[in-house]
């Protein structure tokens, strides 16, 4: 079973002593002007039966180590059916025109005017 959770203000100069069962703002510290708009809320915390409130989870928000980045990255690389399809199709792409430009870029290199005399000099030998 659920036990209910109480509201109290901890402020320690606080005249409102009483516990409540919501949250909300403390009428007692809270400052309000005169148009009774707040100029400085003060929460009530939550607190046990006994009255001791609950540790503030403020802090728990751990700092981000390696291995969280290498399973942000892991996430990430989980890609759906048809992202793999788009990126194989990209690198298709890419590669197709790699071995497009590839002619024009060796044309120039000394290896294909090494291989042409051989190629000669075996068809004059037949
Ligand atoms: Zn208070």
């Amino acid at each position: 079973m659920r036990t209910p959770d109480y509201w109290k203000c901890i402020e320690e100069e606080c005249q409102d002593d009483k516990r409540y069962n919501y949250k909300g703002l403390c009428r007692s510290c809270t400052q309000y002007d005169d148009n009774g708009k707040v100029v400085e809320a003060v929460s009530r915390v939550k607190i046990h039966k006994d009255g001791t409130p609950y540790k503030q989870v403020e802090n728990t928000r751990k700092a981000v180590t390696l291995q969280d980045f290498k399973d942000f990255r892991r996430q990430n690389r989980r890609l759906t059916h048809k992202q793999v399809e788009a990126l194989k199709a990209a690198q298709a792409h890419t590669v197709a025109q790699a071995q497009q430009d590839m002619p024009e870029d060796v044309s120039d290199m000394p290896i294909d005017t090494d291989v042409m005399p051989i190629g000669e000099s075996l068809g004059e030998e037949e």
